[in-house]
């Protein structure tokens, strides 16, 4: 292991500076040298880490070798699909036509980009089986606020203004239950039953009671444990019978792409995560693009503005007749939308579904290798990811995040753990369609390996990992009281 990342947190550039040491040497000007700012605006001192080039380039080599990313390694962060993106994508949306556009220039001279986002709302309204679509939302947690507020909105319109619930399952993502929230609804939990279903007399009863007063359903699918939801038409059917609308958090579609239409099962509004099934790598919490879907009955309503063709060809920027308004500065995450279209066109139908059929595919091939060491918080087939429990191995004195953390000395980023809610120290893995058999082979080796140890050694679990530059972090003081600036021993 190199000296830097041994030295992590106590070498900085201040460190390492000299006095007088330059990073390059430049030719003495020969044009005119323009006059310096007024006086007050300089300072005459300002203590800047005086480096070579070498040393410069060495310290943030090093330190970008610490971050673990997919470039990296197996990182089977459930819900999150942090899978492999095809770096094409990234040259396409730096090409200087997209990635120099400016967002005020007119319409008229941006044809190229709108015809993108145009193209874009096409697919995507072709992929959910929806009507029309707004690429608006920055985010999946921003696609569900505009979902919501378009379906307050709708039952405004028609006189339903007093529906005040919005009811959501309990193992949902936990933007669902904050989304309806912050809309200003009172948020309903409705139970899941023993499969990790929807429970279906539990949906009946805050139903039936004053039905109409329910404003959506938002409902996961594939659900946050992983499962395809079986009675998902009778759910619509209930749902619409009360005059409520279906609300779908489609943030993981990497699971039914090409195979299932949300809007053949009753979903009315449906959001997708570009930055997860569509091409944009998202570590550390960005950029994203969470494009909504609606049926005609809401199109009306989506956010503005809304790219339209009109019948002579040309692209413009429209509000819809009873938009909801806007959410955000502009036409959304441009670049978000480049890739996804990118991606979108050059996988073509067939390569959309191979994306599902592998999604799947792994995910129960790792539940499979799984299941003798681990015990499985439903024991069915899953969708694109699985959720496991570690409670066989609480019961022995190791807890989950213990595994998690031994995962890092085996390389593998940990999974998602603790959530969903519902499953005692859940373990939420999702391998992607994007890693090979021998990958996904050398993850499953690597959690056998580790119930092994737990048997055997558990103190190697509990003290783990040994491997990382930093070991154990006191995560709650990192986020409350983060340090997160350098100060001179003098405190200036
Ligand atoms: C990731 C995710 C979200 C939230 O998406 P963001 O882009 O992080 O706001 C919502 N629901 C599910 C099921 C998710 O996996």
């Amino acid at each position: 292991m190199n000296g830097a990342t041994e030295d992590l947190g106590a070498t900085l550039t201040f460190d390492l500076s000299r006095p007088g040491r330059i990073g390059c040497a430049v030719a003495a000007p020969d044009v005119p040298l323009s006059p310096l700012p007024p006086a007050p605006l300089l300072r005459d001192e300002l203590p800047l880490p005086e480096l070579s080039q070498l040393d410069v380039v060495r310290y943030f080599t090093r330190l970008s070798q610490l971050n673990f990313s997919i470039d990296t390694g197996f990182y089977p962060l459930g819900s999150c699909s942090m899978k492999y993106n095809p770096k094409v994508q990234e040259d396409i949306a730096r090409l200087p036509g997209f990635a120099q556009l400016h967002p005020l220039q007119p319409a008229e001279t941006a044809q190229g980009a709108l015809a993108l986002m145009h193209g874009l709302q096409t697919e995507l309204a072709e992929i959910t089986g929806m009507d029309d679509v707004s690429l608006v939302p920055d985010a999946g947690a921003h696609g569900e606020l505009a979902g919501i507020l378009i379906a307050r909105a709708y039952h405004e319109s028609n006189g339903g203004g007093d529906r005040q619930r919005v009811l959501v399952p309990d193992s949902a993502h936990g933007t669902n239950p904050a989304t309806a929230a912050m809309a200003g609804f009172d948020v309903e939990s409705i139970p899941s039953d023993a499969d990790g279903n929807l429970d279906i007399e539990a949906l009946e009863s805050a139903l039936d009671g004053n039905g109409d007063s329910v404003a959506a359903l938002m409902l996961t699918l594939p659900s946050t444990l992983g499962l395809f939801e079986p009675q998902i038409l009778r759910i619509a059917e209930l749902v619409h019978s009360h005059g409520a609308l279906l609300y779908g958090d489609g943030a993981n579609m990497n699971a039914m792409l090409g195979r299932v239409k949300p809007g053949d099962l009753g979903f009315d509004v449906f959001h997708l995560n570009l930055h997860k099934t569509f091409s944009t790598p998202h570590g550390g919490g960005g950029p994203g693009a969470g494009p909504i879907a609606v049926t005609s009955t809401l199109a009306p309503f989506l956010p503005t503005p809304h790219v339209r063709r009109n019948p002579d060809g040309e692209f413009v920027l429209a509000a819809p007749e009873r938009s909801i308004g806007r959410l955000g500065l502009f036409h959304g995450n441009f670049g978000v939308l480049v890739r996804a279209y990118a991606y979108i066109l050059s996988l073509g139908a067939q390569g959309l579904r191979d994306i599902s059929e592998a999604a799947v595919l792994n995910a129960n091939y790792v539940q499979a290798r799984l299941r003798d060491a681990y015990r499985l918080a439903y024991d069915r087939r899953c969708m694109h990811e699985v959720v496991i429990s570690g409670s066989r191995q609480k019961a022995k004195g190791v807890k989950t995040l213990d595994i998690a953390k031994r995962l890092i000395d085996y390389g593998v980023h940990p999974p998602t753990i603790y959530f969903p809610l519902i499953v005692d120290e859940a373990m939420m893995i999702e391998p992607t369609e994007s890693e090979s058999k021998e990958s996904v082979d050398a993850f499953c080796e690597a959690m056998l390996a580790i119930a092994r140890e737990v048997e055997e050694e558990p103190d190697t679990v509990r003290d783990a990992p040994t491997r990382a530059p930093l070991r154990r972090l006191d995560e709650a003081t990192a986020a409350r009281k983060p340090v997160l600036r350098w100060q001179r021993e003098d405190g200036v």
